[in-house]
């Protein structure tokens, strides 16, 4: 135990990654401190509305899971890393109803809704707003966890890193500096490990999904310390942002096509039919490119996704969220398309870590978005990115709690 000022481990960030991490650790009886740059709230996670990838249907099996995955992310993820998460969702399912999180059911049974790039329903869900869901349960029992201390508007700005004792060039974090943002202080927090969950980078583009607009922190403060990045070049465009005066980049589920929505150019036409066959239901990338085409090709600033022929019972129960959130921008979707366009979504790449997160620098771990597994490769796959947050939450914490040799990342050791 650290007698300065800190804990056994520092969490920097509170999203699913973060969060999971934390509450695993601390139930072992470790002392976490988790920071947040803003709000608790204010992260991707409590964002996400589409849900979480698991092969739990009774027609569905771990290895449909990992082909699905692999075509998605163009043949360049990283097979062993995602056969380890894909065989584990199951289980980060179990938890996190453990945890107390709310998921949409059907005769008893978890309701399986279906996304693009997946060939059969397995995402679990909670209506349109599954990661509200999660996090209210997660930052509920963070909350209320005496071994957790919760530093929300205090941000990371560098990190402690200094020779590791016994290895000769090795180096080790020990700690980082914070920017307690309430008060203009800068403290010094030491930790036994440091793990990084800050999220992505989408919010260095004019339009991004993401509300929280996070650029980068976590991957700029490893790559200080003298961590390797990758894949950074693979940023994820979502197809279907609402583009609205005043509304840009407002996520329209990836849901909404998987239950039969239809992308349209403005006089009615169907497109999508002449780039893959899989049409509307496609990967996210070729979906996206398929819209820029038509929009450079027909000087549009937007194409239109349609799935009032629903219903509006269905689209009531199903997209609450997506309903009134167009409803307050004067868009009814029972009754008229969304207009959308693409916008930066997901960062892909990110510090290389190994099978438990570690990266180059001992004792400096790196998880969720901010981390590079091999999970995603060119573009991920939709609702495989909470899961990634949950089975590397985990993975982490096995390996502090394991006190596995610190750093450096082997990647390729798995996931
Ligand atoms: C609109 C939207 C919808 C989505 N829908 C889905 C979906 O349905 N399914 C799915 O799988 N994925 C979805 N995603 C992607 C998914 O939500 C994110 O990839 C995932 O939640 C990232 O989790 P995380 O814990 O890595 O980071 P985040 O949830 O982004 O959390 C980052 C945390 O780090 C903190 N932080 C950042 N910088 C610092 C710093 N310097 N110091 C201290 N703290 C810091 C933040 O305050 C925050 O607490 C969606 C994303 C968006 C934007």
């Amino acid at each position: 135990m650290n007698q300065r000022d800190g804990s056994d481990i520092l969490v920097i960030g509170a999203g699913v990654a973060g969060a999971s991490a934390a509450l695993r650790l601390a139930d072992a009886g470790r002392r976490v401190t988790v920071l947040a740059r803003t709000a608790l709230e204010d992260s991707a996670s409590n964002q996400a509305m589409g849900g979480i990838a698991a092969a739990i249907g009774p027609d569905d099996a771990p290895a449909l899971h990992l082909a699905d995955t692999l075509a998605a992310g163009g043949e360049l993820c990283r097979e062993s890393t995602v056969r380890g998460v894909v065989e584990r969702a199951p289980d980060a399912i179990e938890w996190l109803l453990d945890q107390g999180a709310a998921f949409d059911r059907r005769d008893g049974a978890l309701d399986l809704t279906r996304e693009g790039g997946h060939s059969r329903r397995r995402v679990v869900h909670a209506a349109d707003t599954t990661g509200r869901a999660v996090m209210q349960a997660l930052l509920r029992r963070l909350r209320a966890h005496p071994g957790i201390t919760l530093l929300e508007q205090h941000a990371a700005v560098d990190l402690l890193v200094e020779p590791e004792p016994g290895a000769p060039g090795a180096r080790a974090c020990r700690g980082a500096q914070v920017l307690d943002l309430e008060r203009g202080l800068l403290r010094t927090l030491h930790a036994d490990h440091v793990v990084l969950a800050t999220g992505g980078a989408s919010g260095i583009y004019a339009i991004s999904t993401n509300r929280s607009r996070p650029v980068g922190d976590g991957i700029a403060l490893a790559w200080r310390a003298g961590c390797r990045v990758a894949d950074l070049e693979m940023m994820q465009f979502h197809p279907t942002a609402l583009r609205h005066p005043g509304a840009e980049g407002w996520l329209v589920t990836e849901a909404v096509r998987g239950e039969g929505g239809r992308l349209l150019l403005p006089d009615g036409e169907r497109f999508m039919h002449r780039y893959d066959a899989r049409g509307e239901l496609a990967p996210r990338d070729v979906v996206a490119r398929a819209i820029h085409t038509e929009m450079a090709a027909h000087k549009l600033e937007y194409v239109l996704l349609d799935i009032s022929h629903a219903g509006a019972g269905f689209i009531r129960t199903h997209f609450p969220n997506t309903l009134e959130h167009c409803l307050a921008v004067g868009i009814d979707i029972t009754r008229e398309p969304i207009p959308v366009a693409p916008a930066a979504h997901y960062t892909c790449g990110g510090v290389v870590t190994g099978g438990a997160g570690q990266t180059d620098v001992a004792g400096l771990y790196a998880i969720g978005e901010t981390a590079w597994t091999g999970l995603h490769g060119a573009n991920r796959l939709a609702s495989n990115s909470l899961l990634e947050g949950l089975v590397y939450g985990e993975a982490v914490t096995a390996a502090i709690l394991a006190d596995v040799p610190r750093g450096p990342a082997r990647p390729g050791a798995g996931g």
